[in-house]
């Protein structure tokens, strides 16, 4: 077990970088990973959602911050389709209240 430097946060030993803070440590693990907010990441999220949640999984404890957008992108999508879903839902009812008799 090791602690963030900056904000003390308990982390796990292969932590790249603070999922608190998001310090990324010098001489880590991995090296050149590249762990910042993607907006290509967030869109492949949005477009396939399973995928996004399971990069999330995978990518959190080594890039969380692109873990993050990945989550963000695929939970997006599935509160819009909630949304779509609701929508049609009540649309749908309404026409059958207007043409149902
Ligand atoms: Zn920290």
């Amino acid at each position: 077990m090791k602690y963030c430097t900056t904000c003390g946060k308990e982390l796990a030993d292969n932590a790249v970088s603070c999922p608190n803070c998001g310090y990324v440590f010098s001489g880590g693990s991995v090296v050149g990973v590249n762990d910042k907010p993607s907006f290509g990441i967030a869109l492949l999220g949005f477009l396939f959602p399973l995928i996004g949640l399971i990069l999330y999984v995978v990518w959190k404890p080594t890039t969380p911050l692109r873990a993050k957008s990945a989550g963000k992108g695929a939970l997006t999508a599935i509160i819009m389709g909630i949304i779509l879903g609701i929508l049609s839902g009540i649309i749908s009812a309404l026409g059958a209240g207007y043409y149902g008799y």
